[in-house]
């Protein structure tokens, strides 16, 4: 598949550096409140890429972190009155169940920074032998951007403000700051009278990493010096990623990231979602509202993620119209193949549009438009064909980890949909040449009473 990437500003086609398997790095959440509906727009479109990529054959290995540890969530769990572990690990698995219900697949690895802090100072040690980070009298450890050629490539900053940044000589403390406020950023903090117990020891005395230093030390420790592709929302492009760039490749002397996937920001009513407009949607938000979350799902991949998506509640309504209108398609798909419900083919029959919308810089929207068009052009087939259709239709429908609604799935054949559900995934995982998982996912079926049939092309199921 192709995909646009930030640091070269081209189309690229994703492939494995390993030529097995797609190693790829998120940034995850920063565990204080509940994620909402902007957080989930990038984490859902991750969830397309790498479901894409594994729907056409490609074995995925998808590391996401947990920012447990950072100025917010220190001050937030003492607010609450909660020790830093406790706090953080209920919003965890608040985030979690979120994720369940979006249909996310989770992380392979999914490490938190708290865990980490062994790696995180052997990097700094790293940087500071091999003369890019320094001590300042605070005690704290900066990272020298003067010393690194390469700092700006990926945010592509200007020549002016990169000058600036190196003879100004500034400092930035604090994790987040804009690009005219280009300094040398921090790596460890010194130990400060309101982290209260949340400190650490360390060469350079007691304190705590800063917060770009966990991802540069994670993706080192599960993915290696040089890996696939790395992805955030737009707004880490400039510090974070730029910064995580400086870290990694001055202490490891990789490549890094080969790829860069950027999603654009979520708007809610054609502006900035914040509190104090109080249009900061959550999912327990939306569904006390009467919608559910894979309609969120809908709505957060109606838009290209390179292009600003505005959020409503009526555009909730029409995901609700939409996901109803494909379930009746599903349906009558069903009805008309009979018997032959279970076939899976290898091709994407009249969904062919859909299924090359997806590898074409993951245009999520014209992949919806692609199943209306599907769905259309299927509408006489019958039997074998009407099947194969059906088949076409459920993996695109994975691709894009959508769920139709519950009451239209269970009239649409014998086989229960969680089973159906089961053996699709299985035949991904046998498609990607992950036979562990399909082994494990064919035990699953057999103990719930069905057994797989596996041919060339596709797979039956069968009462056991
Ligand atoms: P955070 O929990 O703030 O660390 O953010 C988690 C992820 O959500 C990061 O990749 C952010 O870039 C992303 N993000 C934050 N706000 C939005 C938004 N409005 N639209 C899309 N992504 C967002
Ligand atoms: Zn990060």
């Amino acid at each position: 598949m192709r995909l646009f990437d930030t640091l070269t500003r081209t189309e690229r086609e994703l492939r494995p550096i390993d030529g097995s398997t797609f190693r790829f790095y998120c940034c995850g959440p920063t565990v204080y409140g509940p994620a909402h509906i902007g957080n989930f727009r990038t984490f859902v479109l991750q969830d397309v890429l790498r479901r894409t990529l594994e729907t056409g054959g490609t074995r995925t290995m998808h590391v996401r972190n947990i920012t447990d540890v950072d100025d917010k969530t220190i001050r937030d769990s003492q607010k609450a009155g909660q020790s830093l572990t406790d706090f953080t690990r209920g919003w965890t698995e608040k985030f979690h169940t979120d994720c369940k219900k979006l249909g996310l697949l989770p992380p392979h690895v999914e490490p938190g920074a708290v865990d980490h802090i062994p790696q995180q100072i052997a990097m700094i040690e790293e940087l500071v032998k091999k003369g890019h980070a320094y001590l300042s009298d605070d005690g704290s450890v900066y990272f020298n951007i003067a010393s690194f050629p390469g700092y700006g490539a990926l945010s592509h900053l200007e020549h002016r403000e990169l000058e600036l940044g190196k003879t100004q000589n500034t400092r930035a403390s604090s994790d987040e700051y804009d690009k005219e406020n280009l300094s040398d950023f921090v790596l460890w903090k010194a130990r400060r009278p309101e982290d209260g117990v949340n400190f650490w020891p360390s060469p350079w005395g007691d304190g705590r990493p800063g917060w770009h230093l966990e991802c540069s030390a994670m993706i080192k420790e599960y993915l290696g010096d040089s890996f696939d592709l790395h992805s955030g929302g737009v707004d880490l492009v400039f510090p974070h990623h730029e910064n995580e760039i400086a870290q990694s490749t001055c202490s490891c002397g990789g490549k890094f990231a080969a790829h860069w996937f950027h999603i654009t920001h979520l708007l809610v009513d054609g502006g900035k979602m914040s509190k104090s407009l109080g249009n900061l949607y959550t999912i327990d938000d939306l569904e006390k509202r009467g919608f559910t979350a894979m309609e969120v799902r809908y709505v957060l991949i109606g838009g290209h993620y390179r292009k600003q998506l505005n959020f409503t509640l009526d555009s909730l309504s029409a995901a609700h119209e939409a996901l109803a209108k494909i379930a009746k398609g599903a349906r009558s798909l069903a009805a008309r193949a009979g018997d032959e419900t279970t076939l899976t083919s290898v091709d994407f029959g009249p969904f062919q549009s859909a299924w090359d919308s997806l590898n074409d810089d993951l245009n999520t929207p014209a992949a919806l438009g692609g199943i209306f068009t599907g769905l259309k052009a299927s509408a006489d087939l019958q039997g074998k064909d009407a099947a194969a259709a059906l088949a076409a239709l459920n993996r695109i429908l994975r691709a894009l980890g959508l769920i139709l609604p519950e009451s239209s799935e269970k009239e649409s054949t014998d086989v229960p949909a969680d089973i159906r559900q089961l053996a699709e995934t299985r035949w991904q995982a046998r498609s990607a040449k992950n036979w562990t998982e399909s082994d494990r996912l064919r035990d699953e079926l057999a103990k719930l009473g069905w057994q797989v049939k596996d041919g060339k092309d596709g797979y039956a199921l069968e009462k056991a």
